[in-house]
């Protein structure tokens, strides 16, 4: 803790903020989420920039808005309808908690987001970094909202080498923005220091020539901007090989499952599929057995139409896409059920099905 606040010392603070803070009025990006100051919107928005970029976020936000445009009607929100709104951007527990958190603000706060840290931060899915967002963006408090993206430009300008894959370094970074925000404007500081940070001090090339606050920064002045963040490697993703396949009725309607409601990717539709835990079960005789054991039904496989790859955090799918067909009658459930490609559009699928059902529409055109 010593090392930054040594540093800290070395940093003209009001000047610091001046020139973050102007060069953010300037420069910062039109983003739909900054129309206005709304902490439902904030949170929202929030809760999508984590592990995504702003580009992919812009249409998603929009659209939530659009189908749920306060509080009252995303707690009142079938999940079905706000897991397909989520569609497509991974990480689905991230919206169920908002939608359980809302659901609270709704009962326990007469519907308004609490504005203070203790409350805040009771929320279901609401860490430290959401909650200063919402707190600093939306009630202009002065607390701090600190991420990796934080955490790199922080390091740089106060030259801190502490791992920040260590979940203990934040609240270093956290002691930092407490020491240098704008107590006249911590919407803007916080801001201005995830703005900098998303276009001019990134991750890999920091473009220092033209950076606002470069006179502060003590890593361009050691000339080690590019040694700074340390970041310690994430444990190796693990691979998994799927065996999946269209199975289409007599009917023509294809069958779909619907994935446990606790997990990774809960309560969201798939195809059926099997884990193939020995690269000799590929072969279709074993995959059709392990389905029929799968499904509890008979399956007969046809040929594979090709193989999608999807990367989760520390998970590699690697799936092995069959057409297929059920043979004699098969009676549907709340998890199994028979639908027309078009009935498809009502069900939230994770984007390695929705590539899956791709590769399926193209196959039907060769
Ligand atoms: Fe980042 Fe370079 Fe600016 Fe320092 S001078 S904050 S390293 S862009």
């Amino acid at each position: 803790m010593l090392i930054e606040l040594n540093n800290l010392k070395k940093i003209n603070i009001n000047a610091f903020q001046t020139d973050l803070i102007s060069w953010f009025k300037k420069e910062q990006r039109n983003l739909p989420w900054r129309k206005d100051q709304d902490p439902y919107k904030v949170w929202v928005s929030e809760v999508m920039l984590q592990q995504t970029r702003v580009d992919t976020v812009i249409p998603y936000f929009n659209r939530f808005i659009d189908w749920f445009p306060t509080i009252e009607d995303l707690a009142t929100a079938d999940e079905e309808k706000v897991l397909k709104a989520w569609e497509g951007l991974g990480y689905y527990s991230r919206v169920r908690n908002l939608q359980s958190a809302v659901k609270e603000v709704k009962e326990t706060y007469g519907g308004v987001v609490p504005d203070s840290p203790e409350e805040i931060s009771k929320l279901k899915g609401v860490g430290p970094y959401t909650a200063g967002a919402i707190l600093s963006i939306a009630y202009g408090k002065p607390e701090p909202a600190v991420d990796g993206n934080v955490m790199r430009v922080l390091s740089r300008i106060l030259s801190i080498w502490e791992d920040i894959a260590r979940p203990s370094s934040r609240k270093i970074f956290e002691q930092a923005v407490r020491e240098l925000i704008s107590h006249e404007d911590p919407s803007a500081f916080n801001q201005a220091l995830m703005e900098l940070g998303a276009l001019v001090c990134t991750p890999t090339s920091p473009a220092c020539l033209l950076c606002p606050v470069r006179e502060h920064c003590q890593a361009f002045d050691e000339g080690v901007q590019s040694e700074l963040p340390v970041k310690t490697k994430k444990t190796k993703t693990r691979q998994v090989q799927l065996a999946s396949a269209i199975l289409l009725a007599g009917n023509g309607k294809i069958l779909i499952h619907k994935r446990p409601s606790t997990g990774l990717l809960a309560n969201l539709w798939e195809f059926p599929n099997v884990e193939i835990a020995h690269p000799l079960e590929g072969e279709r005789g074993h995959v059709e057995q392990l389905f029929n054991t799968a499904t509890e039904l008979s399956v007969t496989l046809g040929k594979v139409i090709g193989q999608v790859e999807h990367i989760f955090s520390h998970l590699l799918w690697n799936i092995k896409v069959y057409i297929g067909q059920i043979d004699g009658t098969f009676a549907e459930s709340d998890e199994w059920k028979l639908v027309s490609p078009e009935e498809m559009e009502q069900f939230a699928f994770p984007v390695p099905y929705q590539k899956m059902f791709l590769l399926y529409q193209e196959s039907l055109l060769n």
